[in-house]
């Protein structure tokens, strides 16, 4: 027996609408304000200052991570691009991340003058290991692997692929902030590991980052990277490494306050968040006539805050759209003709296009690199072809067991019917 769908005229599943809301944002209370209130009333906004709030997060954060150096700046791409510095990624180096990911990070690459090399995802919506193999060229230095909506990718497969080609590999964790896979955190596992802070993440101070390592001289790098001024601030004889001048991706105390407050309440947002997915998987049907479940390598890690169904074929995909809107539950397909998701690289139009900020074309043009690479809309088939049926659902801070359930109860029966 199967219900009327929604989509038919029969009764939703989802009567009240399911909560929104950022996780960071709606966990703000007395503690931030305080915290801001705090450094205002003390004037020292400056982040090298005694008791710095920032060099304070630095080191609750790596003490969480279990890193042994972190670095915060003020944004997430600021991270990523002190990263490759810190690495040694540079003009004339290809750098391979995946068509699934905020441009941010295509930018971060071009930004310390590299090139970004696209590569395709799979089921798990993370980077494919097999395309990473067949993209690598005499050129490449690096991996970006990205770690989308809390869940990590396959990242041990990668790391012996890099491992095997000697390439660096700089862990893209802005949407994955606390999230673990198989135990060590998301960021640890390669050369170095970002973290962006910005309104949309687990946690937020506004804008932040946080870049942090296991090798010192990758994190002294990070810092040149991050302000020229460090030697005024500390004497030469304090670096190990002859310090360098970049840019200023400097983090102020007001930052890193709200960001100290912010991570003391991570916990609290994954558990909750996990309990959710592990709610909505338990109620998830096991035989689904339609999809397949996300892979996620390590479900025990993961952040919990999204899932993922993909469809059998996309014009199915876009009648599970419709069905599940009527039945209460907002879901498109990532990749569709309407919104231009610049998560998905068919719409990097600024990588596509090799737009340069200087009529020489750099860094494509530049004459240290010596590869050919040329783009096109759709020279990543399987990430399309994946992102064209994928439904994703987002699980925030605000809402109970029972929305998690009461979405995979919409999915089952949409599924019994369309499948
Ligand atoms: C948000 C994000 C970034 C950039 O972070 P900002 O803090 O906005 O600079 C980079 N990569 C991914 C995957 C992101 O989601």
């Amino acid at each position: 027996m199967t219900e009327r769908l929604a989509v038919e005229g029969g009764t939703p599943v989802i009567a009240e609408s399911i909560p929104g809301g950022m996780h960071g944002p709606s966990m703000i209370d007395e503690r931030e304000i305080d915290a801001v209130t705090e450094v205002l009333r003390n004037g020292k906004l400056f982040r090298f200052v005694e008791n710095s709030n920032v060099a304070a997060f630095e080191q609750e954060a790596a003490a969480r991570l279990g890193v042994k150096h972190a670095l915060m700046v003020n944004s997430g791409t600021s991270a990523i691009i002190c990263a490759l510095t810190g690495v040694g990624i540079g003009p004339g180096d290809e750098v391979i991340l995946p068509g699934y990911t905020f441009i941010a990070t295509a930018a971060a690459i071009v930004g310390v003058g590299a090139i970004p090399i696209i590569a395709e995802i799979d089921e798990s919506l993370g980077l494919d290991p097999e395309d990473v193999e067949r993209k690598i060229t005499p050129h490449t230095k690096a991996i970006i692997p990205v770690h989308m909506q809390g869940v990590p990718c396959k990242i041990e497969k990668i790391l012996s692929i890099a491992k095997q080609h000697n390439l660096k590999v700089v862990e893209d964790c802005c949407q994955c902030v606390g999230g673990m896979y198989n135990g060590k955190y998301a960021g640890t596992w390669g050369d170095a590991g970002a973290w962006s802070l910005n309104y949309y993440k687990v946690i937020t101070c506004g804008e932040g980052g946080l870049v942090f390592s296991n090798d010192y001289d990758t994190y002294e790098r990070a810092a040149f990277a991050s302000e020229p001024g460090l030697p005024m601030w500390m004497s030469d004889s304090e670096w190990k490494n002859k310090p360098f001048s970049c840019q200023t991706y400097r983090a102020g105390e007001i930052l890193g306050a709200i960001a100290r407050v912010q991570l003391s309440k991570l916990d609290d947002i994954l558990t909750h968040t996990r309990m959710l997915k592990k709610a909505f998987l338990a109620e998830l049907s096991d035989n689904p006539k339609g999809y397949i479940r996300q892979h996620v390598d390590d479900p025990t890690g993961e952040c919990g805050i999204s899932a993922a169904i993909i469809i059998r074929d996309t014009e199915l995909a876009k009648k599970y759209a419709e069905a599940l809107q009527a039945e209460g539950l907002g879901a498109g397909t990532a990749y569709n003709e309407g919104f231009p998701d610049r998560h998905i690289y068919t719409y990097w139009d600024s990588i596509l296009f090799k737009h340069s900020p200087n009529a020489a074309g750099y860094p494509w043009s530049d004459p240290r690199y010596k590869g050919e690479i040329e783009y096109s809309r759709d020279m990543c088939p399987q990430t399309l072809s994946i992102l064209g049926r994928a439904l994703r659902f987002g699980f925030n801070v605000n809402m109970q067991e029972e929305h998690a359930r009461l979405m995979a109860a919409a999915i089952n029966k949409v599924d019994a019917v369309l499948g």
